[in-house]
């Protein structure tokens, strides 16, 4: 392999607010030394931590290293809504026999991530409110909204998928909130607390993975030389768990988007206003539109207090940075969502706004596999990371120590590579457009 320079490291717009509400969290110390390693995991997100976990199952006695530029939890990893997703996030609009065959092959993958996850949960002793197999349910708050749900409900017919009903009387006792008219629930979906469960996974892991906070990878040399501010390693096998910034590694240049979606949180609610507000104390809404609002309202966990969780607009930033402006602009439209759907909370503020990385191609693709000698990716996790990250990370892993063994593995590798981009300016022109678009389309359900 050639020497790669790392062109850009990870920045994330506003605080990680699900990290901040909780107790400061035990800290990794940096590199500041040259060591050897079996195997080194870049990236301490979803996928990081699930190929570093599957890598401890598989290579019993050899040396593993997990290598976090930040602080855990302190990435997209703990700044998402923290929904893991069983179904496809867009069920195909195909219901034709091989359409519905690709949909279970992903329901297939994603439940087997799931399971890895609930494993993690359960060994490490997360609580019920890290992790939470709760079901979700897809709310409509307009007419549109309420056909977007039909549609959905005729392809989990399709499938064979269960969910029930939930009426404007039953979305009202629930949430509190009389703006959803309509409710879809399926059984499939867990509810993590992002931050927490990143944390306690990593806490978990650490009897067998060591664990180095602030230490961005700045290059890799020959013969697999990991180089980061104050140390290097001299890795067998590395696995690359940073998303969209395998393209800062030199990876996949022009067949990845990068994506930036926003969320705000209230500060803690008070008790007069937890009775005002109503509803039962842990929900969360997928907006029935693609490009609605995602809501989710937690109760106390370690002290975080009671909150409610507003999430929706996104931005192409090629750069892979997102500005002061477009958190400006999300917090205009958060603001209005939460009017809409909590007038009875007029007054209660944000204490934190923020965005986060995404990463996806434009054939919903991962960016997976050995990219140079004994060195894989699990990166591009097309917007569902939590799922999605652990499944390529815990597939990576499998890849680099069995090679292409086993039938899932072999069932997710069935994909294309990720296709090349449309040039600049007309992508991000074109992007940012359609989804302006899409968003105005979306009316009362942003
Ligand atoms: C507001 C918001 C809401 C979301 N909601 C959901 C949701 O409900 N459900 C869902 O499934 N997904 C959701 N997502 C997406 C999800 O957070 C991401 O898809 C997921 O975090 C990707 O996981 P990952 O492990 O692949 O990458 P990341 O979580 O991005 O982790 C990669 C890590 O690599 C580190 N890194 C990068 N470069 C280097 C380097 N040079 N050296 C060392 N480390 C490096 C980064 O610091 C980062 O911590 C949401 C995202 C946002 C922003």
């Amino acid at each position: 392999m050639t020497k790669i320079t790392v062109k850009r490291l990870p920045k994330d717009p506003g605080p990680a607010a699900w990290n901040r509400i909780l107790p400061p969290a035990p800290e990794y110390s940096p590199l500041t030394e040259d060591i050897k390693a079996d195997w080194v995991v870049v990236g301490g997100g979803f996928a990081g931590i699930a190929a570093a976990r599957r890598l401890a199952q598989l290579v019993e006695g050899e040396s593993i290293v997990l290598l976090e530029a930040g602080r855990l939890a302190d990435g997209p990893a703990g700044r998402n809504s923290g929904f893991m997703i069983d179904l496809p996030h867009e069920l195909n609009s195909e219901t034709y026999a091989g359409a519905i065959d690709k949909d279970l092959q992903q329901i297939r993958l994603n439940r087997t991530a799931i399971d890895f996850a609930r494993d993690m949960a359960s060994e490490y002793g997360m609580d019920a409110k890290v992790f939470d197999s709760c079901g979700k349910v897809t709310a409509a708050g307009t007419n549109k909204g309420i056909a977007h749900i039909a549609s959905y409900k005729k392809h989990l017919d399709a499938l064979g998928e269960p969910y029930t009903l939930k009426s404007e009387e039953e979305m009202q006792a629930w949430t509190g909130s009389d703006f959803y008219r309509f409710g879809l629930f399926t059984p499939g979906v867990v509810m993590i607390q992002p931050a927490a469960f990143i944390r306690e996974a990593a806490r978990g892991l650490s009897s067998q993975v060591k664990i180095y906070e602030n230490t961005p990878v700045t290059s890799i040399e020959e013969e697999r030389v990991l180089v980061t501010p104050k140390g290097r390693i001299r890795a067998g096998g590395i696995i690359l768990a940073v998303n969209g910034h395998v393209q800062s590694f030199g990876y996949f240049p022009r067949r990845l988007l990068h994506v930036f979606t926003y969320a705000s949180m209230t500060r803690r609610l008070t008790e007069s206003e937890v009775k005002r507000l109503g509803g039962v104390p842990d929900w969360g809404v997928l907006p029935a539109d693609p490009l609605g609002t995602t809501v989710r309202r937690c109760s106390d966990y370690s002290g975080s207090g009671d909150r409610i969780v507003i999430r929706n607009h996104a931005t192409l930033n090629q750069s892979l940075e997102a500005s002061d402006r477009n958190l400006k602009n999300a917090a205009v439209l958060q603001d209005r969502s939460f009017e809409n759907r909590f007038p009875m909370l007029k007054g209660v503020e944000m204490e934190y706004r923020w965005g986060g990385r995404l990463c996806l191609s434009w054939n919903s693709v991962p960016a997976f596999g050995e990219l140079d000698h004994r060195i894989w990716s699990a990166c591009c996790q097309n917007g569902l990371g939590t799922v999605k990250g652990t499944l390529s990370g815990m597939m990576a892993a499998e890849l680099a120590v069995l090679g292409e063994s086993s039938e899932m593995l072999k069932e997710f590798m069935d994909h294309q590579k990720p296709r090349m981009l449309p040039p600049e300016p007309f992508l991000s022109m074109g992007a940012n457009l359609t989804m302006r678009l899409k968003e105005w389309q979306a009316g009362k359900e942003l």
